[in-house]
């Protein structure tokens, strides 16, 4: 910025530095000093540009620049008096002090620019060093001055203020020189370079200027001149070709070596000089005091400054700690230590950052939860299940690379979220990559496991216009999804489900705050022997009316209670109304029916399950002989290592357990071995096929037989036609459960038609 023009401004303070030069040898006193004035004003314009381009520094860089303008202001004033424009004598002598001027500006200029610059401690250290050097400089150059030219420095009346004037020729190169040097790398740039041989030829002719006064000579005159606009065409110069970055932006090295010991050396060794100097004559006894007093001052400073030091580096310690220990703290607060992923707080922060800058990017949200999680946690232990997050965490961020950033919210929850600003990623594709990635075994120390997810993926804009409801829109998809948790799947938002996700709140609030023993019902289903059609025993099936929602499935409301983590106690309360029933029925009608009762797979690894049901029993004295507890396949095969022993743990009370909808997931009849049942029911919709296709009937008599083979009654559920009865029978499937011989009736109606005919 104003580049050109700077260069332009500096040029031509070159140019007419050269002319003012030609001008002095050829061309009256008016033409050289108004070439001069030019000289001078173009220069104090290139440095006055630079400020307009650095806002930090604009001010002390506009005050450097009125000093040539002062000096230019002295020259007019001159040439008016010289030319006899200004005739009143009086009026001369403000000349001198015009040119005077410059000298104060530069000064006033770099302490304004140490104030911005340097913190206030650094300031008054820098100003305090350089100003005691500037004394003792001026003092003994003064002296040196005497000493060569066999001059002597005026009367003692004028001595402060010749030194003074001094002191402030000598400040503008120390100080300038100081501040320099404490630059970045301790390199000098050639801005600093151009500046500081500016203020040197400025402040080593200004006091010679003054010395030659003191002396009592005329020293103004063209030498002094030309090497004084000299000075100013290089500062032009300095600033019309540094770069902002260059323009002052040094930096504030706080912890400068100073080494004491050679400060005091260099003290003492000038102290010692001055004392010869006074002893020749050549310093005054006033300038010796002064070199005397800024000595001790700069001694007794130095023995401060090494305290103050050794108090700044403790300070900076600390703080260095503080600034550690806060950015630990500032991580953890967003890191969970687990996996090192971010955490939900880092996600809500994310969120926030997302809603104010990628407005028009497409945000693809996955979120993850690993299936039967608790179960993993219950049989190999919190160790196991540790590695096994850790795991995942590092495969999360191995895949970072991707673009992705993946969290941790809670427990077994991870999210994934992926900005897709060109509308570009394939969100199914990157799906199936990352159950690639997640499926793969789990290497842990004590064993190799193997895990399923279940993933719900949203987008916005596309599914939802809220980043606010990205996640509780894929955390919908997924638990309304994968059911049974067998595979992974990745199921993706669609507004379609919108009414069966208001539908499941609706739900979730009812069974909040639900009376059971008002609203739940227990209804009963016979199981009959095949062939004879006797009563053997009843399923009990739970039902829930609401009031406005009539009877809700237990189908629909039994994943919701569980995932609300209310199944336990509803689970009780089903077994101890069911235990009841039957105990009531067996007395009552003197016999040995069986009561069947559903476990789900989320009750069975709820803590405490195996211990509420066995103190149920205990406490109601049931017969265990007149109990069957229904498990569903998929639970049964998911965790041998538990269910086997859960199941062994029923078994061993005297219950039986029957496999629930066998043929309908993955049963592998070799897997069937590792547990010990007592009956398998076949699914509905084998036993719905029967009719329809040859094959089930293979199947339903293959695994009949497998079953008689193995000791295991079969129960076939679902039996709704005489024609699949008759096939049942054909195939010595041992009993019977379904619409045909009657449906789930109340307890009352149950007893009327079943019980006592
Ligand atoms: P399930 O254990 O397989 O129960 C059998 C389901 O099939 C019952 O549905 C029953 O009414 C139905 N059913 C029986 N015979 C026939 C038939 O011939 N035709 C037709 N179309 N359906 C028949 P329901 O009562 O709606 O229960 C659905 C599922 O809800 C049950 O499947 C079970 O998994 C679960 N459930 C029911 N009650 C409970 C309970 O008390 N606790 C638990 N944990 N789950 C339960
Ligand atoms: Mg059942
Ligand atoms: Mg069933």
């Amino acid at each position: 910025m104003y580049r050109k023009q700077r260069l332009v401004l500096a040029g031509a303070s070159v140019i007419f530095f050269i002319l003012y030069v030609i001008a002095l040898f050829i061309a009256p006193d008016v033409v050289s000093d108004s070439l001069s004035g030019c000289c001078g004003l173009t220069a104090a314009l290139s440095v006055g540009l630079t400020s307009f381009i650095n806002k930090k520094y604009r001010v002390p860089i506009s005050i450097i620049a009125l000093g040539p303008v002062f000096w230019v202001c002295g020259d007019i004033f001159y040439v008016l008096c010289d030319t006899g424009v200004i005739t009143e004598e009086h009026l001369f002598a403000i000349t001198d002090p015009m040119y005077r001027m410059t000298t104060y500006t530069y000064c006033i200029g770099l302490l304004v620019f140490g104030f911005v610059q340097f913190t206030k401690r650094d300031l008054l250290r820098l100003f305090v060093n350089a100003f005691l050097s500037s004394i003792a400089t001026a003092i003994i150059s003064v002296a040196l001055f005497q000493l060569s030219t066999n001059t002597k420095i005026s009367s003692y009346d004028f001595g402060f203020v010749y030194y003074f004037r001094m002191v402030v020729a000598m400040f503008i190169i120390v100080f300038f020189l100081v501040i320099a040097t404490n630059h970045t790398d301790n390199k000098l740039s050639l801005y600093g370079l151009f500046v500081l041989a500016s203020f040197f030829i400025y402040g080593v002719s200004d006091i010679r200027y003054t010395m030659l006064e003191a002396a009592g000579e005329d020293p103004s005159g063209i030498m002094f001149d030309a090497i004084y606009l000299s000075s100013m065409v290089l500062l032009g110069i300095a600033y019309a070709t540094s770069s902002i970055e260059d323009v002052m932006e040094t930096q504030d090295r706080r912890s400068t070596d100073r080494s004491g010991a050679s400060g005091i050396l260099l003290t003492v060794m000038i102290l010692l000089f001055g004392v010869w100097l006074c002893m020749t004559g050549a310093l005054s006894i006033l300038g010796f005091l002064m070199l005397m007093i800024s000595g001790v001052a700069y001694l007794l400073l130095l023995k401060l400054l090494k305290k103050n030091d050794a108090n700044e580096n403790i300070i900076a310690k600390k703080e260095e700690e503080l600034s550690e220990v806060n950015e630990k703290l500032a991580n953890a607060s967003v890191l969970d230590i687990q996996t090192g992923l971010r955490n939900r707080r880092a996600w809500n922060l994310y969120r926030d950052e997302l809603k104010e800058t990628q407005k028009d990017s497409r945000l693809i949200l996955y979120s993850l939860d690993i299936n039967f999680f608790k179960m993993i946690n219950d049989t190999y232990g919190t160790s196991v299940a540790d590695q096994l997050l850790a795991e995942i965490g590092r495969r999360l961020l191995s895949i970072e690379e991707m673009g992705i950033t993946a969290f941790r919210l809670d427990g077994d929850q991870f999210m994934i979220l992926c900005v897709d600003e060109g509308h570009e990623v394939d969100s199914a594709r990157f799906a199936d990559y990352l159950i690639g990635v997640l499926d793969r075994p789990y290497e842990t120390k004590e064993k190799v496991i193997r895990i399923t997810f279940s993933i719900g993926a949203a987008m916005y804009p596309d599914d939802t216009p809220e980043i606010d409801r990205l996640m509780s829109c894929a955390e919908s998809v997924r638990t309304s999804s994968n059911p049974n948790g067998n595979a992974s799947t990745c199921a993706f938002f669609d507004a379609s489900i919108i009414p069966k996700i208001q539908r499941e709140n609706l739900i979730e609030n009812l069974l909040q705050n639900l009376d059971y023993e008002e609203a739940l019902e227990l209804f009963y289903q016979p199981q009959v022997n095949t062939q004879t059609g006797e009563l053997i025993g009843m399923e009990a099936l739970l039902r829930w009316k609401d009031e406005d929602l009539g009877y809700i499935p237990p189908s629909e409301f039994i994943p919701i209670a569980e995932n609300m983590g209310i199944m336990p106690a509803m689970g009780e309360w089903i077994v101890h109304h069911a235990f009841m029933q039957i105990i009531e029925w067996n007395q009552k009608f003197n016999r040995d029916l069986k009561m069947s009762i559903n476990i789900s797979p989320k009750q069975l690894q709820e803590e405490y399950f195996t211990e509420t049901f066995f103190y149920i029993m205990k406490e109601m004295d049931v017969n265990p002989a007149w109990i069957d507890v229904e498990v569903t396949e998929s639970i049964a095969l998911n965790n041998i290592v538990l269910n086997t022993s859960i199941i062994s743990n029923l078994r061993e009370t005297g219950l039986s357990v029957s496999v629930d909808d066998f043929g309908t997931g993955y049963a592998a009849f070799a897997n069937m071995l590792t547990f010990k049942f007592d009956r398998i029911k076949l699914a509905k919709e084998l036993i719905d096929s029967l009719t329809i296709h040859t094959n089930a009937k293979i199947i339903v008599e293959a695994i009949v037989n497998m079953a008689k083979g193995m000791h295991l009654i079969t129960i076939a559920e679902g039996v709704e036609e005489k024609e699949q009865l008759d096939i049942l029978k054909e195939l010595d499937c041992d009993q019977i459960q379904g619409f045909y011989f009657g449906k789930p009736i109340p307890a009352k109606d149950f007893e009327e038609k079943w019980l006592k005919s």
